[in-house]
């Protein structure tokens, strides 16, 4: 298949490694023409360049630019495209902007590849990086099911794990375990911060060791995506935000209060509840 990629960052450059690894041609097209030279020199793509018109060929396209520039990137791209071209996209929200980009082009599939590193932009691009990852595909009423079969088998083929949900569905479940995460280790991060004595500080970052980097770690992320994410899920993570504060002020009385027992059990229900996930590797994304 002929694969257009619109952005070669993180996550367009990984899926244009992988597709073409495995026989596809791709075209990619970025904002910037150091990232194209860059994507040739690393065999990301086959051919590329910043005008979206190079799509024009393409049977199916991903979009995979930042949050807040898939709306204006689709409108420019929509009047290039071949009718029967497959459009799609990897943002992290789903419902907000398929309500935008159906008006320009009706079969539009969302996606979301369950996926991702601390690092942005094309040098931080890898192959492999969707390998027994959770991709998740939102079709709508208008989908036509020929093309969501074809979008499926070559999500397959980067060895994810499909899924399909509903838009409203999708932004509601990645609000409790993607969304709500960076935020609640920022604010921890900016909690920490408040330490008034410089000694403590420095101390407490030379003992601090693996659980302070996995508490930390989503929080330490891209800074321009996680207010992307607070904008376009904004009622979902507000909702989680709510439940969780009202969580922590549990815990704060039962500590004031000294209540050990039910902090005993408190504990003990968060203890059963992760031994319950699965012991595959998470994801980012
Ligand atoms: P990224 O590494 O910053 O890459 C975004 C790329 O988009 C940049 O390399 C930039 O290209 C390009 N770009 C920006 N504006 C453009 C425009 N107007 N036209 C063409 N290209 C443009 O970001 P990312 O992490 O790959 O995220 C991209 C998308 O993936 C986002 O929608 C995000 O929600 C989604 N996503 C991210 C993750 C994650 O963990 N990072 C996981 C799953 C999904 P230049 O280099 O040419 O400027």
């Amino acid at each position: 298949m002929h694969i257009g990629i619109v952005g070669l960052g993180l996550i367009g450059a990984s899926l244009a490694l992988d597709w073409r690894q495995g026989g596809h041609r791709i075209t990619g097209v970025s904002r910037s023409a150091t990232t194209i030279a860059i994507a040739g020199e690393r065999g990301v793509i086959d051919r590329g360049g910043t005008e979206v018109s190079l799509l024009a060929t393409c049977d199916v396209v991903v979009l995979c630019v930042p949050l807040d520039r898939l709306v204006p990137v689709a409108a420019a791209v929509c009047p290039h495209l071949q009718p029967d071209a497959i459009l799609t996209d990897v943002g992290s929200v789903k419902a907000p902007l398929i309500q935008a980009i159906i008006p320009l082009w009706p079969g539009f599939i969302g996606g979301h590849p369950m996926a991702g590193t601390a690092e942005q932009g094309i040098q931080a691009a890898q192959s492999q990086l969707f390998r027994q990852r959770p991709y998740v595909l939102t079709p709508t009423a208008q989908t036509q099911p020929q093309q969501l079969a074809q979008l499926q088998t070559l999500v397959g083929e980067l060895g994810a794990q499909v899924l399909l949900c509903d838009p409203h569905a999708h932004d509601r479940a990645v609000a409790w375990i993607s969304h709500l995460p960076i935020w609640v280790s920022a604010a921890l991060l900016g909690a920490v911060a408040q330490e008034p004595d410089p000694a403590i500080a420095t101390l407490a970052q030379q003992l601090a060791s693996s659980g302070w980097r996995d508490t930390t770690r989503v929080g330490g992320g891209n800074p321009e995506l996680g207010v992307c994410l607070a904008h376009y899920n904004r009622e979902h993570l507000l909702r989680g935000l709510y439940q969780y504060r009202q969580e922590l002020n549990q815990v704060i009385t039962m500590i004031e209060q000294q209540d050990m027992a039910a902090l005993t059990a408190y504990l003990q229900a968060s203890q059963q509840a992760r031994t319950q996930l699965d012991d595959r590797n998470f994801t980012q994304g």
